[in-house]
């Protein structure tokens, strides 16, 4: 009998919000997680608070990190990620680092590194960010991050404000 292996990839989205009650965003936007085919919602980390960054004048920021096990490639649950953006209002083709009412970005795919146009994983922001490497430390303490390293490592280097966890 040949059975094809079934592949479960773990990954890692990035959820962020400074709009229309932003923790209630982002609890919807675990819920919608849950709703995407072929992937289970492992884990969700605390909510984060931080500043903007990028001298636009805006409410601070809201985010966290969800770990997923999905059998979808990495573009097909990007596109689930944007339509998940969408169903929750965002617009497209508003300002880089303006106010969003949801931002979901893939960080980490499995152990894959893809650069293409429209998906770069893992996701280039993550090395600066402590937005995100607190929540996806919380979560996934022992993640080597492809290219990167251990999680732990990658933010005992940077050097940025600590931001709140607000739980
Ligand atoms: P940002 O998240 O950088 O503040 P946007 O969410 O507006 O900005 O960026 C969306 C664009 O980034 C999309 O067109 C998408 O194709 C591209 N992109 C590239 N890599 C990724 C990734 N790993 N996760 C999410 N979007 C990505
Ligand atoms: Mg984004």
């Amino acid at each position: 009998m040949t059975t094809s292996a079934v592949h479960w990839f773990p990954a890692y989205v990035g959820l962020g919000s400074n709009l229309n009650g932003p923790a209630r965003q982002l609890a919807s936007a675990f819920e919608l997680l849950t709703e995407i085919p072929d992937t289970r919602l492992l884990r969700r980390s605390s909510l984060y608070r931080s500043a903007p960054f990028g001298g636009i004048e805006q409410p601070d920021f809201i985010n966290a990190v969800a770990a997923l096990l999905t059998r979808l490639p990495a573009g097909d649950l990007l596109r689930e990620l944007q339509h998940i953006e969408q169903r929750r209002g965002r617009e497209r083709g508003e300002v880089r680092w303006g106010p969003r009412v949801l931002d979901l970005d893939l960080l980490v795919y499995s152990d894959q590194r893809i650069d293409d146009p429209d998906l770069v994983v893992p996701h280039p922001g993550i090395a600066e960010r402590n937005f995100v490497l607190l929540p996806l430390q919380e979560i996934a303490p022992g993640l080597s991050v492809p290219g990167l390293g251990l999680v732990s490592r990658i933010r005992a280097n940077l050097n940025e404000p600590e931001i709140s966890c607000i739980g």
